[in-house]
């Protein structure tokens, strides 16, 4: 399983491979822009080819990027919609040039759910169309504050199934917990299942963002927090983990940064979650020593 998490491209874009390397990751997300402004800046042709260079130099196999944060893909106002996607295809043409994988965003959100829904599908068709994947473009969960669209499993799978199979899905644990799929219990895990399985389907599942909770279950607020510290706690992760992860490309963790020792600690409990799943699975036994063996 590729574990990583969400790293900052402080000082050029191929810095970040370098940071998930002294991790230990194998994984990694990135925003390819800074997330929190509209303005652009053009990314040389020597970054992007020393990026490819520190991929292969450093063996990271999964990377996504994540779409900023100012992009609403849903808009019902027209120059924010058409700002929205023309972010979102500059930012997909830069991953296709840095040979990434995966585009995250979020469904957006709209005062209108069903005709930002109906953007949103006609936005991720054209895009799509305009520049096919790699990399695929992959929804997210959310944790379905106020207005935002794509709390539920239900809910993206229908907008998926318009997109014939063009666009992935990504599942955040702290979305879901937040949204009231209780992880911690294995009814709510079930029926969780039971909504992937109906609706996105179990293969367009392709990355975990798997972070913990500050907040309670169905509290619809998008808190992450540090793995094990959280409302979903050590044995709640291990358990979706047991169930999902071996389905999924790679494991993204998305906790906080407040001190130094936090990205070590989370991913080192990550990585422990990992090994407890091939540590559950059977052991091969050893073959019965041959009683005629030495008579020979
Ligand atoms: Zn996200
Ligand atoms: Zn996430």
């Amino acid at each position: 399983m590729h574990i990583g998490m969400h790293l900052s491209i402080a000082g050029g874009l191929p810095t970040s491979l370098a940071r998930a390397h002294s991790l230990g990751c194998s994984a990694l997300q990135i925003f390819v822009q800074n997330p929190r402004a509209w303005g652009w800046r053009p990314v040389p042709t020597e970054e992007i080819a020393s990026f490819r260079e520190n991929r292969r130099r450093y063996g990271i196999n999964v990377i996504a990027a994540h779409l900023s944060y100012l992009p609403n893909l849903a808009a019902n106002d027209e120059p924010l919609y058409r700002r929205s996607w023309e972010r979102l295809r500059a930012e997909l043409a830069l991953a296709q040039a840095l040979g990434l994988d995966y585009l995250v965003c979020h469904p957006g959100h709209a005062v209108d759910p069903e005709e930002g829904r109906q953007r949103l599908i006609s936005g991720l068709h054209d895009a799509v169309s305009a520049l096919p994947p790699p990399p695929l473009i992959l929804l997210e969960n959310t944790a379905g504050q106020k207005n935002e669209l794509g709390a539920s499993l239900t809910a993206l799978g229908e907008i998926l199934a318009l997109c014939q199979g063009s666009v992935g899905l990504c599942l955040d644990t702290a979305h879901a917990f937040a949204a009231g799929y209780n992880l911690r219990q294995v009814k709510h895990r079930r029926r969780l299942g039971r909504e992937l399985a109906a609706g996105p389907g179990l293969a367009a599942l392709q990355l975990i963002h798997l972070n913990d909770s500050l907040y309670p279950c169905g509290s619809r607020r998008d808190r992450h927090w540090h793995l094990g510290q959280g409302h979903i706690g050590r044995s709640g992760l291990q358990k979706f983990l047991c169930e999902y992860a071996a389905a999924t490309a790679a494991v993204i963790l998305e906790t906080p940064k407040k001190e130094p020792a936090d990205d070590p600690r989370n991913l080192a409990l990550a990585k422990d979650l990992a090994a407890s799943l091939v540590r559950k699975t059977p052991a091969v036994r050893p073959p019965k020593p041959d009683p005629g063996a030495g008579r020979r």
